[in-house]
């Protein structure tokens, strides 16, 4: 692994710190540190503005190839971005799902018409996407999918249900996995994944209220719901790699900046340790010292995977990665209640007004159930990693 920070990249981490330090003022002043873990709902459209903002001074898509509107930023930059942005405390990214999971997924799987369509919208910040994988009966076992799309006078007509949609509330955009060939078997190999407008008729969203009190995913009904016959991503009943494709793009270096943002939740909570005296409780100096540990191991294991240390496909390495930080964010937010002490349990103000460490230490209860499992990555270390007998599957 080589990750070290020559001059120019020394003069980048300048540009980007100078940038964001003359713009997250004024009008934006507001969105500073808002948007993390629980808090997503938060100033939407204060947030899409400052995401707009970005996309206006070429922040947005920094890897993307510069034929499609990004920078073509060398890792070592892209990890010096999401380092400075995070330090800056830099909003929550409304646009995430599209820079960071649909934009690849065209790049790597897209027609040039549909890189042509899809990607300025997001480079330039406006268009924001949800991801309609998971449905009722399709979670871990996403190829049980039933959302049906029919090709009927030249478009798609969607009928079938999505839940646990993310920003759906707020999107522009779905990219949905839908089953498209009834008798496929086996059944992932009868799915396409379309490209959806969400902002029309036959499409109802129905947020769900979570335990931080607010919506930040939903379920969505589409019913007769329209996309065009040629927004179908990677072919018709091609979806299946194309979704796993997806997935994959998970993993790229904004992994960095979410290390970042756990390092500023760290922080937090150990500014709060030394305030209140826990910092002397040798328990706690352990679980903090744990913490922190805990920390580096991720961001060692991330820059060896970014770097291609394992070689050009992601190694065995990279599949420990989901596993591991969802279970240490979990136990952060166990840390941070537990030094707060009792004023864990008071709220800021009525009815329902959460700090940040409790809207954390709640929404730390999904991580390790989103982006797949701990069972479903554990399978996937105990299979593919180690050549352990797969798990018995239904017939
Ligand atoms: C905060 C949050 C945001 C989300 N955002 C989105 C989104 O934007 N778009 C989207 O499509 N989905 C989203 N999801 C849904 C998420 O992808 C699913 O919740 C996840 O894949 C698990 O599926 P499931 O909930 O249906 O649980 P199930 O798959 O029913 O699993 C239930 C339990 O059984 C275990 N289990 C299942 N299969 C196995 C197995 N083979 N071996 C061992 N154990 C197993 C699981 O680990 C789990 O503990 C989100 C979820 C959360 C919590």
């Amino acid at each position: 692994m080589n990750i070290r920070f020559s001059e120019e990249d020394e003069r980048f981490r300048k540009e980007i710190a100078e940038w964001l330090a003359d713009n997250l003022t004024g009008e934006f002043a507001v969105v500073k540190g808002r948007g993390g873990p629980g808090d997503e709902h938060a100033l939407f459209e204060e947030r899409h503005a400052w995401e707009k903002k970005m996309g206006a001074d070429g922040w947005v898509g920094i890897a993307f190839p510069k034929e499609h509107g990004g920078r073509d930023l060398p890792l070592n930059q892209q990890v010096i971005f999401y380092e400075e942005y995070a330090r800056a405390k830099g909003p929550g990214r409304v646009g995430h799902i599209g820079e960071g999971l649909l934009a690849p997924t065209i790049i790597h799987f897209g027609t040039a018409e549909q890189k042509k369509r899809f990607l300025p919208g997001i480079v330039s910040g406006e268009t924001i996407w949800c991801q309609g994988y998971s449905e009722p009966n399709a979670g871990s076992d996403l190829a049980n999918c039933q959302t049906r799309a029919e090709l009927v006078g030249g478009e798609w007509v969607i009928n079938g249900q999505k839940v646990w949609t993310s920003g759906a509330a707020w999107s522009d955009w779905c990219f949905v996995v839908c089953r498209t060939d009834q008798e496929a078997q086996p059944k992932h190999r009868g799915l396409s994944y379309i490209l959806v407008p969400m902002k029309q008729d036959g499409v109802e969203i129905r947020p769900i209220e979570q335990i931080t009190g607010d919506s930040e995913f939903s379920e969505v009904f589409f019913n007769d719901a329209k996309a065009a016959e040629e927004d179908v991503v990677g072919g018709v009943n091609g979806g299946w790699k194309v979704a796993m494709g997806t997935l994959a793009f998970e993993r790229g270096a904004s992994t960095l900046g979410q290390q970042m943002l756990f390092n500023n939740e760290l922080e937090t909570i150990i500014e709060i340790a030394r305030k209140n005296g826990k910092a002397k409780d040798p328990v706690y100096r352990q679980r903090i010292a744990d913490a922190w540990i805990g920390l580096r191991l991720q961001r060692y294991n991330a820059l060896r995977m970014l770097s291609g240390a394992e070689g050009a496909e992601p190694g065995r390495e990279s599949m420990i990665t989901k596993l591991f930080w969802a279970t240490w964010h979990r136990d952060l937010g166990k840390l941070a209640m537990d030094v707060m002490g009792a004023d864990a349990e008071v709220m800021d103000g009525a009815p329902y007004d959460l700090n940040m460490l409790q809207r954390m230490y709640l929404f730390t209860r999904s991580d390790t159930i989103y982006a797949g499992s701990n069972q479903i990555q554990r399978n996937i270390i105990s299979e593919r990693a180690l050549g352990m007998p797969r798990e018995p599957r239904p017939a």
